[in-house]
C-alpha cells in the first residue's frame, strides 16, 4: 500500500519523466497514461456465522496494445482504485521491458483475507470472477497472483471461469503444478531479483558478489528466493525483516535453515535462534551492501531513505520507493535497480506458463531457469543503453525503454 503517497500519481511522476526525455506531447500522455478498462463489483458473501457481508471487488485493464492484459489479484483490506490503477499501469511498462506480448492490468478485493476462512474466500474468489468473466480470458486479461492470493486461489479462477467458457487453463497463471502451472513459477520472481542484483553488483558496479552483504525487508515469496538465490551466488544475508519480526547476523544468517524455519513457523521470521533479533522498522539502517525490499509499496520515504547504508537498491516489492526518496538516492550516488525490472521475472515466467498451457506441452524447471535468465539479461542489457544514453536514472531507462515500445505498437495498429 502506499501509505499517504497516492501511488497512481507516483506512478505518473515516474511515467513524464522518461515522457520528457522522448518528448512527448501531451496527448500521447494522456492516452498511455490512462486506463482502458476500470471495472468497480459488488460481492454480496454470506458468511459462516450467517452475516451477510458486501465486499468491493476491483479489475484495471490498463494497456493492451502489446498483448492480453496480464496482472495479479490483490486481497488486502486497504485496496483503492487509485493504487490498482498504478498496479496496472506498472505492469504495462514491466511487460514491455522485458519484451513479453502482454498489456498491463490489475484487480483485487477489499477484504481481510486473515480474516476469513477458506469456504470464505473461495466463494469470494468465485463471484468476484463470475462477475468479471466476461473481459477475462486467455486472449483478453490473464490474472495471476499477488499480496495474499495464491496458487489455490487461481485454481479457482480457473475453475469459476471454466464454468462459463470451457477448461482453458491459459485465461491464469500462478496454478498449482497439477492444473497446468509451471516449474519455476513459485521461486520465479525471487530468481529475477537475485540475478538482478547480480548484473547490477558485479556488471555495473564492478564489485563481486562473493560476501557482499545483504538487507531484506520481506521473506515471502519474493524476498525468501531472492535471499535463497543470492545465498547461492555466496552473497551473506545479514538482516531480514517481515511484518512479525526481524532477525540479524553480521557472518550472514543460514539461510537455508531460515527458509526451513519460516514454512514450518506461520511464515515468519520472528524467533529464529540462528541470529538477533531487532525491530523491523530498523531494517532500512542495517549495515549492508544491497538492499531489498521485498514486502510493500511506499515504504522507502523521505523519513526513511537518509539512513540507508546500502550502495544498491533492488526492488523486489511493487512501488516501494516514494518519488522524494528516489531523489535522496540519486543524490547521494545509491544505484537503484526499479520494480519493473527487478521484479519482472514473475510475469516472465507466467508468461512461459501461458504459452505451455496453449501449446499443451511442459518444460522443466531448468529449461524455465535458462529461459527466464535470458529474457532478464537482455532487458537488464536493453535498460542500460537507454540509461547511458540519456544519462537518466535506472527507473527512467526502464520507463523510456518500456514507452516506447508500446508507442511503437500502439502507432502500428493505430491509435
Ligand atoms: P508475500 O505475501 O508472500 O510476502 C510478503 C512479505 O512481506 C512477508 O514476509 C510479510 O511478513 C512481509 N510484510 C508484510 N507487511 C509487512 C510490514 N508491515 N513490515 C515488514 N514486512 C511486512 O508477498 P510476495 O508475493 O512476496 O510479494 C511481495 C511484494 O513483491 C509485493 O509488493 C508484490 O506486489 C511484489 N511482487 C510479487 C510478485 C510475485 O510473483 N509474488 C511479483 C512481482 C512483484
Amino acid at each position: 500500500m502506499a501509505g499517504s503517497t497516492n501511488l497512481f500519481d507516483s506512478v505518473n511522476r515516474q511515467f513524464d519523466a522518461a515522457a520528457d526525455i522522448l518528448g512527448l506531447s501531451q496527448e500521447i500522455r494522456e492516452l498511455l497514461k490512462t486506463p482502458y478498462r476500470e471495472i468497480t463489483v459488488a460481492m454480496p458473501i454470506r458468511m459462516e456465522d450467517g452475516s451477510l457481508k458486501v465486499f468491493k471487488g476491483y479489475r484495471v485493464q490498463h494497456n493492451g496494445v502489446r498483448g492480453p492484459q496480464k496482472g495479479g489479484i490483490r486481497y488486502h483490506p486497504d485496496l483503492v482504485l487509485d493504487d490498482v490503477r498504478a498496479l496496472a499501469s506498472l505492469n504495462t511498462w514491466k511487460t514491455a521491458v522485458v519484451n513479453i506480448p502482454f498489456g498491463g492490468a490489475k484487480g483485487g478485493i477489499r477484504c481481510d483475507p486473515s480474516k476469513m476462512s477458506q469456504h470464505e474466500l473461495e466463494m469470494l474468489t468465485r463471484r468476484y470472477i463470475s462477475k468479471l468473466s466476461m473481459v477475462l480470458g486467455p486472449t483478453r486479461d490473464v490474472p495471476s497472483p499477488d499480496v495474499n492470493t495464491n496458487a489455490q486461489t487461481m485454481a479457482w479462477v480457473m475453475d469459476e471461469y471454466g464454468r462459463k467458457n470451457g477448461h482453458q487453463p491459459a485465461c491464469v497463471t500462478g496454478k498449482p503444478l497439477e492444473l497446468g502451472g509451471s516449474q519455476g513459477r513459485e521461486a520465479a520472481t525471487g530468481k529475477g531479483v537475485a540475478i538482478c542484483a547480480r548484473e547490477a553488483y558485479e556488471g555495473v558496479m564492478g564489485r563481486s558478489l562473493r560476501g557482499a552483504r545483504v538487507a531484506l525487508q520481506g521473506f515471502g515469496n519474493v524476498g525468501s528466493f531472492a535471499a535463497s538465490f543470492l545465498h547461492g551466488m555466496g552473497a551473506n544475508i545479514v538482516a531480514v525483516a517481515d511484518e512479525h519480526g526481524a532477525v540479524r547476523r553480521a557472518e550472514g544468517l543460514d539461510i537455508p535453515a531460515l527458509f526451513a524455519y519460516v514454512r514450518q513457523n506461520r511464515g515468519t521470521v520472528a524467533g529464529f535462534p540462528g541470529g538477533e533479533a531487532f525491530d523491523p522498522a530498523a531494517v532500512w539502517e542495517q549495515p549492508c551492501d544491497i538492499l531489498i525490499p521485498a514486502a510493500l509499496g511506499g515504504v522507502l520515504t523521505e523519513a526513511t531513505a537518509p539512513a540507508v547504508t546500502a550502495r544498491l537498491i533492488v526492488e523486489g516489492a511493487n512501488a516501494p520507493t516514494t518519488p522524494e526518496a528516489d531523489r535522496i538516492f540519486q543524490e547521494r550516488g545509491i544505484l537503484l535497480i526499479p520494480d519493473i525490472l527487478a521484479n519482472a521475472g514473475g510475469v516472465t515466467v507466467s508468461y512461459f506458463e501461458w504459452v505451455q498451457n496453449l501449446q499443451q506441452l511442459f518444460w522443466n524447471e531448468a529449461e524455465i531457469f535458462e529461459k527466464e535468465e535470458k529474457v532478464l539479461v537482455q532487458a537488464f542489457r536493453d535498460v542500460a543503453d537507454k540509461v547511458q544514453r540519456h544519462g537518466c536514472t535506472w527507473r527512467t531507462g526502464a520507463l523510456v525503454l518500456a514507452l516506447e515500445r508500446v508507442r511503437t505498437a500502439n502507432e502500428l495498429r493505430g491509435w
